[in-house]
């Protein structure tokens, strides 16, 4: 990696007049005193926090937060509980050490919160007293789409800028291939179902497994392609529910042993337990079962690829503060960092690929 401290602050504003005591060259590389640079940097002291749902890799992300900003100079300082850490001034410094043995970490050594007081314009006041009193330049948000527009309010209020990083096992921000902790979610609900496979297969049972995803069917979609489900049923597709006798009449007509019908929770039939209870008299021969997955999807061990995008955004996050950066999310599009602003990860809607949904269907006839 290029050492960051030669390449800012510009060197030709540098050379300017008013400043070019300051600077040269030094067996023709271009050369900045390192206590000017110090001097010259807007951001010199980071708040790090998570907020909202907890997701496997937050911690991932606070120790890449963490690690960059001590590898720029800068100071951290862990804000706990989320936004309500904030309003109450709930500060501790972060050092190298305060990191180490957290990346194989569920949950967030912050902890996180939903913050009502966060919502009102006098929350976000009293949160921007104690940052300012604190003397902390800029604040790097761990969290969902509704951390992202507390966090979007808070930069059209006020001059501390806020940049994001999105943690959600929904998947469903905009803008970004992926949220932390989805890969491991999805991994956990694969493993479960095809647990629950081995008992549906045992006593010919029909399962109805519902996984999280009250407003996004990514997680319902994914593991039902990787388990081979009958059927999925996700808040995407409207009106699917209506074919679910069908899609189990052709899996029956194949003579097969088990099915396993995956309902992303709040999907308009009203969950796994109300399509269960509508379908059991079409298909008395079955003993059917409904297993709600529950949160037991939010735990554990992170993955190792959430491990690792968790500490490239952990990272991208820092150096969009020292780039002058705010009221931006860092995402991973195609493989690489980008910059979305929260207007529009939080505006616009990520849509499952309906390729993927066609796929379910065809692999399951
Ligand atoms: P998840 O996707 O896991 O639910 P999230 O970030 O969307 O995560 P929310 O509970 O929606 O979770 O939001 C987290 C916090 O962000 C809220 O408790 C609140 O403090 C703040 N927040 C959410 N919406 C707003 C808003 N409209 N204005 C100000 N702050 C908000």
């Amino acid at each position: 990696m290029a050492d960051r401290k030669y390449q800012r602050p510009d060197f030709e504003y540098l050379k300017t007049a008013k400043f070019r005591l300051f600077v040269g060259q030094k067996n023709n590389v271009n050369f900045v005193p390192e206590f000017y640079i110090d001097f010259m940097a807007k951001i010199k002291k980071i708040g790090v926090l998570t907020s909202g749902g907890d997701s496997p890799g937050m911690n991932a992300a606070i120790r890449g937060v963490t690690r960059t900003a001590i590898y720029n100079g800068l100071e951290v300082i862990g804000i706990r509980h989320g936004y309500q850490g904030m309003i109450d001034a709930n500060f501790s410094p972060l050092y190298s050490h305060s990191v180490s043995d957290i990346i194989q970490r569920g949950g967030t050594i912050l902890k996180t919160a939903r913050c009502e007081e966060f919502r009102t314009p006098e929350g976000r006041q009293k949160a921007y007293n104690n940052l300012k009193e604190a003397q902390i330049d800029g604040v790097v948000v761990i969290g969902g789409d509704g951390s992202f527009t507390g966090a979007r309010l808070f930069n059209e209020e006020f001059d501390i800028p806020f940049v994001g990083i999105p943690g959600t096992i929904d998947n469903d921000i905009y803008g970004t291939d992926y949220t932390i902790g989805y890969d491991t979610a999805l991994n956990t609900v694969v493993e479960a179902i095809d647990k629950i496979r081995d008992t549906a297969s045992a006593h010919n049972r029909m399962f109805f497994v519902e996984v999280m995803g009250a407003e996004a069917g990514f997680i319902a979609l994914y593991s039902g392609i990787a388990t081979g489900a009958e059927a999925i049923i996700i808040p995407e597709l409207k009106g699917e529910e209506r074919n679910l006798k069908a899609m189990i009449e052709t899996g029956n007509s194949r003579k097969k042993s088990s099915n396993i019908i995956i309902v992303a929770e709040g999907d308009e039939g009203g969950g796994a337990f109300a399509i269960a209870e509508k379908l059991k008299d079409d298909f008395r021969e079955y003993d059917i079962r409904v297993s709600v997955l529950g949160h037991l999807q939010r735990g554990g061990s992170p993955s190792a690829m959430d491990r690792v995008n968790a500490s490239r955004l952990g990272h991208a996050a820092v150096e969009a503060l020292i780039d002058d950066q705010k009221s931006v999310m860092v995402g991973i599009s195609n493989g690489e960092i980008t910059l979305v602003p929260f207007r529009k990860a939080v505006k616009l809607h990520k849509d499952v690929n309906h390729n993927l949904v066609d796929l379910a269907k065809i692999l399951s006839v």
